[in-house]
């Protein structure tokens, strides 16, 4: 493979959703600036670099914090979203917006739960010659069980069902402008960026850092929120699961033919009166089956219906910079 170094010394933009964050922002804004002087002063990137916050339509101060911060120090620059639009559509819009102006674009939460000193080999790997650098957990500790085994199950039941995900890599990445120009052109509405960020290729690398508790607030993704992402994950990355469904069809058919001789030698042996319990089962599992089998169909339909509508992913409603 080509290596393809490049010079030092470019536009560095910092891409940060936040949702109801007032909390953490003061310090985070803190810590991201520190971080980004010293990659400054150390000649590793230019001086236009900037940190921009996304306001993802947040109920609390977030946005008025967004907007002193701003006028304090134009390093800090704030995207509004016309609403809540979710987290993956947040980050869209400040993918999308930082491009225009940067060389390299890292995202990552506004609490910080992510390390930052790695920011430092994102940044080495991108001059490697990388267009996508992703962070890879390398532990959970922090997490509680729960958290844990349901992100790690994610993660294996995506890749299960023909998606392409990096294993325990979240939104924490850096992207190249080129890369950001190919993303561009993935128009879905319904959007997983972990799953499409692979597929766009180039020369990619990983960064592995340890997971920290979030020092303020609370998770903004609660059990709700990441069962929808996992749905909307496997559904706009793989039609296995509808696969499946006409597997599991094609093997009751066959399991119904046994059925149907094992009954009828039952017949013309006379002990046909017996048999209530395996038809009330058999009568509860194929409904139960059916249900599902519809349910499974129906998801990808209404995906179908929402991707004809073209609607806006995000929109925004004003730029401080
Ligand atoms: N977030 C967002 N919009 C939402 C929910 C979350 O922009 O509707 C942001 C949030 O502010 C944070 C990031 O997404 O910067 C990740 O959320 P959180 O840390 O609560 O998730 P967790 O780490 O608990 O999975
Ligand atoms: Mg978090």
């Amino acid at each position: 493979m080509e290596e393809m170094r490049k010079e030092k010394g470019q536009v560095l933009y910092l891409v940060i959703p936040c949702y109801n964050e007032q909390e953490v922002l003061p310090e985070t804004s803190k810590r991201l600036l520190e971080k980004l002087e010293s990659l400054i002063e150390r000649g590793m990137i230019s001086r236009d670099s900037r940190i921009l916050f996304v306001n993802d339509g947040s109920k609390d101060r977030t946005w008025e914090m967004i907007k002193e911060l701003h006028r304090e120090n134009p390093v800090y620059q704030g995207v509004k979203l016309s609403r809540n639009r979710g987290h993956q559509n947040a980050l869209l819009g400040g993918l999308m917006t930082a491009k225009e102006y940067a060389d390299m674009v890292i995202s990552l939460d506004a609490d910080l739960q992510d390390d930052i000193d790695v920011i430092d080999q994102f940044v080495e790997k991108y001059y490697e010659g990388c267009e996508i650098v992703y962070g890879v957990r390398s532990a959970r500790d922090t997490d509680t069980f729960f958290k844990k085994f349901t992100a790690e199950g994610f993660y294996k039941l995506i890749n299960l069902m023909g998606g392409e995900v990096v294993f325990n890599h979240a939104d924490y990445r850096l992207m190249s402008r080129r890369a950001l120009e190919e993303m561009e052109n993935y128009q879905e509405v319904n959007l997983f960026l972990r799953g499409i960020v692979p597929m766009i290729g180039f020369q990619t690398g990983v960064v592995t850092y340890e997971r920290h508790e979030r020092f303020a607030g609370e998770s903004k993704y609660p059990l709700k929120k990441m069962l929808a992402l996992a749905v909307d994950g496997i559904t706009s990355l793989s039609i296995k699961p509808i696969r499946f469904i006409v597997f599991l069809g094609m093997f009751i058919f066959l399991c119904s033919i046994a059925m149907l001789a094992y009954s009828l030698i039952q017949h013309f042996l006379g002990n046909t009166s017996i048999g209530w319990t395996s038809l009330i089962v058999s009568i509860w599992a194929i409904g139960g089956l059916q249900l599902l089998a519809i349910g499974v169909i129906g998801e990808y339909i209404g995906k179908i219906y929402l991707e004809t509508k073209r609607r806006p992913r995000f929109i925004i409603e004003k730029v401080l910079r």
